[in-house]
């Protein structure tokens, strides 16, 4: 029996659904109902002195230390209940790293509080070592491999094609040393023979169901990967590792003001905060800026000599083909080191799978102008704010 209150119903359901499934079908991400859950670790905090030119541009005056949180991310894919790991963040004994690397922390160049190792997180939160199967590393710098000697043999890293596994003495300026290995079955993924895109970006289906894929996202560090969590059948948690280090360098773009516009009370915040000395969009005016008209990123990758992308221009590319995604409704972008969120991010034993039902991404995605907010970087400091 036909009713007129059955029109809207069905009306509404093929407007309901046929936005989403056009919006898989632009990213060429196949559908699937096949899902991970994802939880995210806050394992440390790093300040790097007067080395915020490293990672970004412009660096304004006062500017110069740069803090970093370093974060980890359990996964488990729900079909089969396998757990695995997204990066480790760091050893907490960097007194073992490689010469190269512990020297940043004996010259004070890197300070820190002490900190739990994640695989004590892990255990106090009773998630045993055993269960992991695999870490995924999405490169290897010493703050994001931990200590793989912490985990029992039958634990697999698996990283990307290009990863250079040579070890420290032998080769000196490699992060990795025997113990980062030792034991450890390492799975090196091959982006060359996938025929799988999403954005512009390679992509390997890690279980073959389309809950989890590995993306190629080179610049950085040679080897550089993300990963791209499905956590409900039409939503996605992109975990970028190091494709940027502030959400400065991929926000805002046109598309991403269109989806996610800033909050009244941020812009309002912002605008007398946000130097026009240094930031400028089309309907700025001295001393007020307009964030809404600002439909580039505020910072630009560093390629200073040093710098801390290996290949600037290219991770460059990289960094503008997430922002494809971020600017996306469905997809919640984490890069592992973004200040800005870690005061509100939701950390494990809370998982992050229900981000799109909670309004998570409405809440974080524009934190980082707030004068408030530890990230931000928009403004000379004055000096008289330390007398
Ligand atoms: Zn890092």
């Amino acid at each position: 029996m036909f009713s007129f209150s059955t029109v809207p119903r069905v009306l509404s359901l093929v407007i309901f659904i046929a936005p989403t499934l056009a919006r898989l079908q632009d990213f060429g991400i196949p559908p699937s109902d096949a899902t991970v859950d994802v939880k995210a670790f806050n394992v440390a905090n790093f300040t790097l002195n007067n080395l915020t030119s490293v990672f970004l541009n412009p660096v304004l005056p006062g500017r110069e230390d740069f803090t970093l949180p370093l974060q980890a991310f359990l996964i488990e894919h729900k079909p089969t209940k396998k757990k695995f790991m997204f990066d480790l963040a760091m050893r907490n004994d960097p007194q073992n790293l490689p010469p190269a690397f512990s020297s940043f922390f004996s010259s004070k160049a890197i300070t820190f509080d002490p900190f739990k190792d994640i695989t004590e997180l892990l255990q106090d939160g009773g998630v045993s070592l055993d269960s992991i199967e695999a870490v995924f590393w999405s490169h290897a710098h010493f703050d994001h491999i931990g200590d793989m000697s912490k985990f029992p043999n039958s634990t697999k890293i698996v990283v990307g094609g290009k990863t250079d596994l040579s070890l420290s003495p032998e080769s000196p300026n490699s992060d990795l040393q025997a113990s980062d290995l030792a034991g450890h079955e390492v799975v090196q993924l091959d982006f060359a023979n996938t025929n799988l895109a999403f954005a512009g970006m390679k992509a390997i289906d890690h279980f073959g169901d389309g809950s989890f894929y590995l993306l190629d996202t080179p610049g950085h560090f040679t080897g550089h990967m993300s990963a791209l969590a499905r956590v409900t059948p039409s939503s996605f948690i992109v975990l970028g590792g190091d494709t940027h280090h502030h959400v400065g360098q991929f926000r805002p773009t046109g598309a991403f003001q269109d989806t996610i516009p800033c909050p009244g009370d941020l812009l309002a915040d912002a605008r007398s905060a946000i130097s026009t000395d240094f930031f400028w969009s089309t309907k700025t005016t001295p001393g007020a800026f307009d964030i809404p008209s600002r439909t580039k990123p505020f910072f630009a990758l560093s390629d200073v000599p040093g710098s801390f992308y290996e290949d600037p221009v290219t991770a460059t590319l990289t960094v503008d083909k997430l922002a494809a995604f971020d600017a996306d409704a469905d997809f919640l972008t984490i890069i592992t080191h973004d200040q800005s969120i870690q005061s509100i991010l939701p950390y494990f034993p809370a998982s992050l799978s229900t981000w799109q039902a909670d309004g998570l991404k409405a809440k974080t995605a524009w934190q980082f102008v707030d004068p408030a907010n530890p990230a931000f970087l928009f403004s000379p400091v004055q000096e008289c704010e330390f007398e």
